[in-house]
C-alpha cells in the first residue's frame, strides 16, 4: 500500500506498481539459485497478468514456461528438417464453382503428428520465428499459385495467404511479397493476403501505407475473422480492402441465433454499401449455405465444400471429373 502512493520527483507526481512473486520453502532440499528462479517465475506471471499484484509459485507456472521452451526448440528444428506442409481449403460460389483456396499451415511433428496452427502461430510470433515460417508460406503457396496458373482450369484461381501482425509489420514485408511475385512470375491479382482486425487498427496509418504499398502492385487483401474484432466504420471506409471474411462463429450458431442472422445480415449489408466482397467461412451445413445465400453473400468455404488438404488431394477432388 505504501509503495502503491504517488511521490513527487522535481515537478512531476510518479506512482508504482509492484509485482510480487513469493515462494514457500521449508524441510525440502531447494537450493537458494531455485528458490529465487521460482519467485521469478511467480513474479513474472504478475507481470503477464497484468501487473500490481501478488502472486505464490505454483510448479504448474513452471510446466507451462518449461513446454514453452521444448516448443521453441522444436519449431527451430521444424524449421531447420522442413516438417511444415501446406493444406488447401477450397471456396467456391452459389453455383459450387471453385474461386480458388486458403492456404493453411500444418506442422508434421515427427512424435506428435499433426500440429494445428492455433497451436504454435503465436509462440512463432513471440519468437520472431513467424518470419522465416511467413517467408515459406508465401513461397509455398506462390509456387503453388504459379502452377495453376499454367492450366486452364485453374488459372483463375485466388491463392489466400494469412498474414499475422508481425509479419505484415516487418519492414521488409512489401519487398518480400515483391520478390516473391516476381520469383513466381505470377499475376499478383489472384494472390489474396488474409488480415485480421487486430492487426489492421493497432496503428491505422502505417497499416493503410503498407497495403496501398501492396495494393499497386496488384495484390488483394480480405478481413479474416470479420465480427470478432473492433472495427470502426470509419477506418474501414479507409482502408484498401477488397473482401470481408465472415468469421465462422456467426456462421455455426446461424440456424438457431436470431441474434447471429442480425449480425450476418448487417455485415452483407455493410460490405455491399462499402463495396466489398463478402465471404463466409465455416460453413458446414447445406441449411448455413441457403441462409446466407438468401441474405446476399455468394462466396463460402468450410467442410460442407471441402476440409483443408494438401495439394494431391484438392487436386483430386476438383479437378478429375
Ligand atoms: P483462419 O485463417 O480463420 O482459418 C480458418 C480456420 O477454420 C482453419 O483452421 C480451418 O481449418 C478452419 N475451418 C475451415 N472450415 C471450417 C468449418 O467448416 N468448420 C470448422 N469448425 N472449422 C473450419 P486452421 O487451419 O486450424 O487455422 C487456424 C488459424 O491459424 C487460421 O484461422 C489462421 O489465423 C492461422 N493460420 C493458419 N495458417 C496460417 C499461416 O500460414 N500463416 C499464419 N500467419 N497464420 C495461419
Ligand atoms: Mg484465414
Ligand atoms: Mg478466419
Amino acid at each position: 500500500m505504501a509503495l502503491s502512493e504517488p511521490y513527487q520527483l522535481d515537478a512531476h507526481e510518479y506512482r508504482n506498481t509492484l509485482s510480487i512473486g513469493a515462494t514457500l520453502f521449508g524441510g525440502q532440499a531447494e537450493t537458494l539459485d531455485t528458490l529465487f528462479k521460482q519467485a521469478d517465475i511467480a513474479m513474472y506471471h504478475v507481470k503477464n497478468a497484468g501487473r500490481n499484484d501478488f502472486h505464490f509459485f505454483d510448479p504448474k507456472m513452471q510446466h507451462k514456461i518449461e513446454a514453452k521452451n521444448v516448443l521453441e526448440k522444436e519449431l527451430r528444428i521444424a524449421l531447420q528438417q522442413n516438417q511444415f506442409q501446406m493444406h488447401y481449403q477450397i471456396q467456391v460460389n452459389a453455383q459450387l464453382q471453385a474461386l480458388g483456396v486458403e492456404a493453411l499451415i500444418r506442422w508434421i511433428h515427427p512424435q506428435r503428428g499433426l500440429v494445428a496452427p492455433n497451436d504454435f502461430i503465436t509462440l512463432a510470433e513471440e519468437t520472431g520465428l513467424i518470419e522465416p515460417i511467413g517467408l515459406w508460406v508465401l513461397d509455398t503457396a506462390c509456387a503453388q499459385l504459379h502452377a495453376w496458373q499454367q492450366d486452364v482450369r485453374t488459372r483463375q484461381w485466388v491463392m489466400a495467404v494469412n498474414v499475422c501482425a508481425k509479419q505484415f509489420k516487418h519492414p521488409d514485408f512489401v519487398a518480400q511479397v515483391r520478390d516473391v511475385l516476381q520469383r513466381h512470375q505470377i499475376s499478383a491479382g489472384h494472390l489474396k493476403l488474409e488480415l485480421t482486425e487486430s492487426l489492421l487498427f493497432e496503428n491505422v496509418d502505417a497499416t493503410i501505407l503498407t497495403m496501398n504499398q501492396l495494393k499497386k502492385m496488384g495484390v488483394r487483401f480480405s478481413l479474416d475473422d470479420f465480427g470478432t474484432g473492433y472495427s470502426s466504420l470509419q477506418y474501414l471506409k479507409r482502408l484498401p480492402l477488397d473482401q470481408l471474411k465472415i468469421d465462422q462463429s456467426f456462421v455455426r450458431d446461424l440456424e438457431g441465433m436470431v441474434s447471429d442472422k442480425t449480425i450476418v445480415h448487417t455485415i452483407i449489408a455493410m460490405a455491399k454499401s462499402l463495396q466489398l466482397d463478402v465471404i463466409a467461412e465455416g460453413v458446414e451445413t447445406p441449411e448455413q449455405k441457403q441462409i446466407l445465400l438468401e441474405k446476399g453473400c455468394v462466396n463460402f468455404q468450410g467442410f460442407l465444400f471441402g476440409r483443408p488438404m494438401p495439394i494431391a488431394q484438392l487436386e483430386q477432388e476438383w479437378l478429375t471429373n
